[in-house]
C-alpha cells in the first residue's frame, strides 16, 4: 500500500458519464492540477438518458449535462474537456471507440490516465455496476496498452498528427479498495462543489455532502488521511524507462 504524494505533469481521466469524475476521482484532480499538472477530461457520454423530466429530449439533456461538466472541470481548474457523445447507457467497447480514445490519448500524451475498472461487476451495495462504466473501463484499458504506444497500430492517426504514446500509470479509480491512496483532505470542499455543479443530477440528493464525506473520510481510515480516494495503479513504465523517454523525445 503507498500512501502516495506522486504528482505527474499531465494526467487524462477517461470516463463513461458527466459527474463520475466528481463521485470517483476529482478530489486527486484538484491537487495534482494545484501543484502544477495539466489535466484533461474526456467524457464518453454526455448522459443524455440521465435526466428523468417530463418534456426532456436526448438532445436537451445533453446540452445542459455539458455545461454543468465544464462548470465542475472549471471549479478544479480544468479546460481541456472531450466529449465524444457516445449514446448513454448503449456503449460498447468497439474498436471505434479505441481509436476514439487513442486519439485522445495521442493528442494530450498524458503522463497517467485514471480510469474506470471494466472488473467490477457489482457495487458495494449489491447493485449492478452501470454497464457504461464496465465498457469504458475496457475500452479505455485496450487503448492505453498497447494500442496508444504502439506506432504500427492505427498509423493513421499519424495523419492528424497523433503519434504513439506510451502512458506511464494507470490509475484505476475505485470506490475504497485500492493499493494507492490519495489524500484530499485539502480537497474535499472543491470536490464537493464540483460535485453539486451537476445540478440536473445531485440538486435532489438529499445529503449528498454529508455522504461525500463520511465515504472519502472511511478510505482515509487508517492511512491518517481525513479524507481520501482509492486507486489500484498499474505501472506501464518503469521510472528509467519514462525518464528515458523524456529524455528523448521521439522526433516526428
Ligand atoms: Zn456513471
Amino acid at each position: 500500500m503507498s500512501n502516495t504524494t506522486y504528482i505527474p505533469q499531465s494526467a487524462m481521466a477517461i470516463v463513461a458519464h458527466p459527474d463520475d469524475i466528481e463521485f470517483g476521482c476529482v478530489g486527486t484532480v484538484a491537487r495534482w492540477v494545484q501543484a502544477g499538472a495539466k489535466v484533461a477530461y474526456v467524457l464518453v457520454t454526455s448522459g443524455d438518458v440521465g435526466i428523468a423530466e417530463a418534456g426532456m429530449t436526448k438532445a436537451k439533456a445533453t446540452e445542459i449535462r455539458e455545461v454543468e461538466t465544464l462548470a465542475a472541470a472549471k471549479i478544479v481548474g480544468v479546460e481541456d474537456v472531450t466529449f465524444l457523445r457516445e449514446p448513454d447507457g448503449m456503449v460498447e467497447n468497439t474498436m471505434t471507440l479505441r481509436k476514439q480514445l487513442v486519439r485522445q490519448i495521442r493528442r494530450f500524451r498524458p503522463e497517467v490516465v485514471i480510469a474506470m475498472d471494466p472488473t467490477i461487476m457489482y457495487t458495494p451495495l449489491g447493485g449492478i455496476n452501470h454497464p457504461d462504466h464496465r465498457a469504458v473501463g475496457g475500452a479505455t484499458m485496450d487503448a492505453i496498452f498497447p494500442a496508444s504506444g504502439q506506432p504500427n497500430l492505427f498509423q493513421e492517426l499519424e495523419e492528424e498528427g497523433f503519434y504513439a504514446h506510451k502512458v506511464r500509470k494507470v490509475y484505476v479509480s475505485s470506490r475504497g479498495e485500492g493499493d494507492t491512496f490519495v489524500d484530499i483532505s485539502s480537497t474535499i470542499d472543491l470536490k464537493i462543489q464540483a460535485l453539486q455543479a451537476h445540478v440536473s443530477q445531485v440538486g435532489a440528493m438529499e445529503g449528498l455532502e454529508q455522504r461525500i464525506r463520511d465515504w472519502s473520510a472511511r478510505i482515509g481510515v487508517g492511512k491518517e488521511m481525513a479524507n481520501a480516494e482509492a486507486f489500484r495503479v498499474l505501472v506501464m513504465q518503469t521510472d528509467e524507462a519514462w525518464a528515458k523517454a523524456q529524455s528523448n523525445p521521439t522526433v516526428h
